[in-house]
């Protein structure tokens, strides 16, 4: 016998226990970015290879080795999207969303791809909202987006629990001046640097910073650093950010060695930490990438940005507890019908009732079922109130009403009144409205 098939690794299925979840997530930040401003757009997911050559840069670990390229049929290379900025960038040249220094405020979600090692917040199909702003070039935009993630994590109810690091990269003419010089402090140190580090000195220097490996740390203390080679304009860049922040109240610390993995990134870079996740521990990424449009071939445009992982902050809801009751329950009704000519009439009620009440959330029992088997499945949906209608209802064209979960009599009425009833016990349930 052959094998069951099964997913690929680190590609998940969400499966119908998780989906509420994610549904909540999804509206909560989509709700917000529109009360800000932001407007949605949607990219394909398969992008020409040469996209994100160009835009990430071909000495970054997305490039060099995590992306999900093939070719097609014609020959053409392709790439599965590692990520979703290029692909923004690019649909807005394409389209002249930017043109002639117009302001775009853009923002996106949907499945990302790279091959990494799968573990815990990290998955090769994994998610990202995503949000860029075009032709904003002070730090007040800079703000404006780490503000809005500030109410998201309030909202969900973790912001207790994420910490904002801030860097600012300068210039990439500050970035040249510096990397000569952090180049030169570590080939002195050349033997005492680890592996990748080595090869990284050779080829994106200032990843090194990034190391996570614990005597290339101790050996980065002494290095020379960033912030004492910014440019002025990236220097008042940055006070303008950081005062825009404290008039906020947005909490941040200063993480010299922030350097984000993607070539494209000046002056304003910044993460949104937790120690909820163990290793994964970074939820939110992003910055100013001003040379970004230029580099792939349009008009200088200054554009900032960031990138959310949705499986880390889901998981850091499921530890943190973070899940609303009402996600819970599924089901407000649930009608069970008992004989085949019950049936029929419960499914014309049903309708009728949805006809009425858009938004309730009402389940038909399917098929046959005993009595007691009907008020099981009512019972697990979750449901507040179960309708019934056997051959007495039948009869007396009525219907029972049985709470289910309140200590309420049970009441039957007729079927026109049905709807009504119903309303007044939803009344002040916010299913109905939303
Ligand atoms: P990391 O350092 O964790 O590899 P990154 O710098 O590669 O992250 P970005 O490219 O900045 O990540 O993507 C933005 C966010 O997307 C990350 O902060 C993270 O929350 C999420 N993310 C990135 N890669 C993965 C992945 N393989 N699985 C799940 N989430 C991811
Ligand atoms: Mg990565």
């Amino acid at each position: 016998m052959s094998k069951p098939l099964q997913a690929i690794r680190g590609m998940n299925d969400i499966l119908p226990e998780q989906s509420p979840l994610w549904r909540y997530f999804e509206t909560t930040v989509a709700q917000l970015l529109d009360c800000y401003g932001y407007r949605q757009i949607r990219m394909p997911i398969v992008e020409f290879t040469e996209l994100f050559q160009r835009s990430i840069g071909e000495v970054t670990d997305i490039v060099e080795k995590e992306m999900y390229t093939f070719a097609d049929r014609n020959g053409d290379s392709l790439t599965l999207r590692p990520e979703g900025t290029a692909s923004c960038v690019r649909a807005v040249m394409e389209h002249g969303l930017a043109g002639g220094g117009q302001v775009q405020k853009l923002w996106y979600h949907g499945p990302m791809f790279r091959h990494e090692r799968p573990q815990k917040g990290r998955y090769r199909q994994f998610h990202q909202f995503g949000v860029e702003a075009f032709n904003l070039p002070g730090p007040d935009v800079d703000a404006e987006l780490i503000v809005l993630t500030w109410r998201l994590w309030k909202k969900l109810g973790i912001s207790e629990h994420v910490t904002l690091e801030l860097n600012s990269l300068g210039t990439s003419a500050a970035r040249a001046v510096y990397r000569e010089a952090l180049v030169s402090y570590l080939n002195a140190r050349h033997d005492q640097l680890d592996e990748d580090s080595q090869r990284r000195v050779l080829t994106n220097p200032l990843r090194v910073l990034d190391s996570k490996v614990p005597s290339t740390q101790t050996l980065l203390a002494d290095a020379p650093q960033l912030d004492a080679y910014l440019d002025d304009e990236s220097r008042e860049h940055f006070v303008g950010l950081r005062a825009r922040l404290d008039a906020a109240g947005v909490p941040y610390v200063i993480n010299p060695r922030l350097v984000r993995g993607l070539d494209y990134y000046g002056k304003t870079v910044f993460e949104w930490v937790t120690d909820q996740l163990g290793a994964q521990g970074t939820v939110c990424a992003g910055g100013r990438y001003d040379g970004l449009v230029e580099q792939m071939g349009g008009r200088a445009t200054p554009g900032v940005g960031f990138a959310m992982g949705v499986e880390r902050l889901i998981l850091m809801l499921e530890t943190l507890g973070k899940i609303p009751e009402e996600l819970s329950r599924q089901t407000d009704v649930y009608f069970c019908a008992f004989g085949e000519t019950s049936e029929l009439a419960a499914l014309a009620l049903a309708e009728q009732v949805r006809d009425a009440l858009p938004g309730l959330r009402l389940q038909v029992n399917a098929g046959a079922g005993s009595f007691k088997s009907q008020f099981k499945k009512a019972d697990k949906s979750g449901a507040l109130y179960a309708l019934i209608l056997g051959e007495d209802e039948l009869q007396a064209k009525t219907v029972a009403i049985k709470p289910l979960r309140a200590d309420e009599p049970q009441q039957t009425v007729a079927w026109e009144a049905l709807s009504k009833n119903l309303q007044v016990f939803f009344n002040h349930d916010s299913s109905l409205t939303n």
